[in-house]
């Protein structure tokens, strides 16, 4: 596993490109500099890795694009030490994100495949999530709630009650809700059962599936 020169430059106009389309937050931008994107492709992407663009890895799925991962990542509001809770860890990128911005990171995926290839793949390049779990994200993880944030990062046809639930007061759930189009959408909890909901444009994600027991 090799991160060079070259790379290290090619990441640098990447954080422009993600800069220019409207992220602010320096600390994700420092994220999405540090972390050596073409190790979490499959190696015929290499070549890719810093283009601004969703790329296939295994299973059928796919590495989002740089700056839906910041455009997420900004919208959970990070702070050192925060627990957050994430759906869909695919290669490890976002979580690799949430890592480098010091949060307890908890994620959930259900393909065995990634599941595996990803719990090998993180300590290496030194992220250490606090737990990796091989389940249905729509659930969340009840035992470890409450979270400060959760961050979905496939496309949710509906919004799943338990994550909601398993949000601290003041805390942060970002999730693309939608079929074939995914709307943006933050739900911010202001109290036991009172939410404040924004909708924040159109992505298009990978869906969200429903448990194959
Ligand atoms: N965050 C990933 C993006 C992966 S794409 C990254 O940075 O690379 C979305 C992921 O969600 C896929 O790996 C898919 O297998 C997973 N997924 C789909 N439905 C799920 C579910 N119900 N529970 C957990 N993970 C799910």
């Amino acid at each position: 596993m090799k991160d060079t020169f070259k790379h290290k430059g090619l990441r640098q106009k990447l954080v422009e490109i993600v800069k220019s389309k409207g992220i602010k937050d320096e600390n994700v931008l420092e994220a999405i500099g540090n972390i050596p994107r073409h190790l979490f492709m499959d190696s015929g992407f290499l070549d890719h890795a810093y283009q601004d663009k969703a790329f296939p890895i295994a299973a059928d799925q796919t590495i989002s694009q740089p700056y839906t991962v910041a455009f997420q990542t900004e919208l959970l509001h990070v702070k050192k030490g925060d627990k957050i809770l994430e759906i869909g860890t695919g290669s490890g990128y976002q979580a690799a994100v949430l890592c480098e911005l010091g949060a307890k990171v908890y994620s959930i995926e259900r393909q065995q495949e990634l599941f595996k290839k990803t719990s090998k793949f993180l300590p290496k390049l030194g992220y250490r999530p606090k737990k990796l779990i091989f389940g249905d994200g729509y659930k969340g993880l009840p035992e470890e709630a409450p979270f400060d944030g959760i961050i979905v990062t496939a496309g949710a046809p509906f919004v799943p009650k338990p994550l909601l639930a398993q949000l601290k007061i003041g805390g942060r759930l970002v999730i693309p809700v939608g079929d074939d189009v995914q709307i943006m959408t933050l739900f911010i909890r202001k109290g036991a059962k009172e939410f404040e909901k924004h909708e924040l444009g159109d992505f298009r994600f990978v869906p969200l599936l429903e448990d194959k027991n």
